[in-house]
């Protein structure tokens, strides 16, 4: 099954708006810029079976959840937004500015941001990565043999064949009812009965 967000091939898109879409999500990621550069840095992965490996973390924007006390609120809680975080009443913080926490990136951009560093363990993270699957492919398409890949992920979209198959790790965390998401979209028993077959999990209950 497709992931939701993901915009099917069709031959009968031919040389329109879908199939132009359709390209630029294969060749553009939407990567979180919360402090004017691009979120894709080097550090110790804190969760899961690598716990404590040095990694290289590629924070992508967007969000198909909005949990109300998200500490990556800058990859969806942006102005004009219909949803709330717990810090929205603070007199001192704004809903942020889509323009200026969001850069769209050539994916080979993205790559080279991620080879400037000496490690080959890479960590797709959100916002939900999982909602750009095509240009994360292209990612690690780009980057080639000897990179190692693990994804976090809330568990609500499924993971593409094709994708799955350059994932060695997903790491998921199911929201639960005080994330303030309705039950319908926080548990969806097709994603998570796909990834709990995948011999590759830690569930981070
Ligand atoms: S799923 Fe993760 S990134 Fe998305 S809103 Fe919840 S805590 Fe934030």
């Amino acid at each position: 099954m497709m992931a939701a967000n993901l915009i099917p091939y069709s031959p009968s898109f031919g040389g329109g708006w879908g199939e132009a879409i359709h390209q630029y999500m294969k060749t553009h990621l939407k990567i979180a810029r919360p402090d004017a550069h691009p979120e894709v840095f080097y550090s110790v992965q804190g969760e899961g079976k690598n716990l404590g490996q040095p990694s290289i973390f590629v924070r992508t924007a967007l969000c198909n959840l909005h949990c109300i006390w998200c500490d990556t609120d800058y990859t969806w809680n942006w102005k004009g937004t219909r949803f709330t975080h717990i810090r929205d009443a603070e007199p001192d913080y704004e809903k942020f500015d889509i323009k200026e926490v969001v850069a769209e990136l050539p994916v080979e951009a993205v790559a080279g941001l991620v080879r400037q560093y000496p490690c080959k363990n890479v960590v797709l993270t959100g916002g939900e990565p999982m909602m750009q699957q095509e240009g994360l492919l292209a990612l690690m398409e780009a980057l080639g043999e000897g990179f190692w890949f693990e994804i976090e992920t809330n568990g609500t979209l499924i993971p593409e064949p094709v994708f799955d198959a350059r994932i060695g790790q997903y790491n998921v965390s199911p929201k639960l009812a005080n994330s303030n998401n309705p039950q319908k979209l926080r548990e969806k028993p097709r994603p998570i009965v796909s990834l709990l077959r995948a011999p590759r999990l830690c569930l981070n209950l």
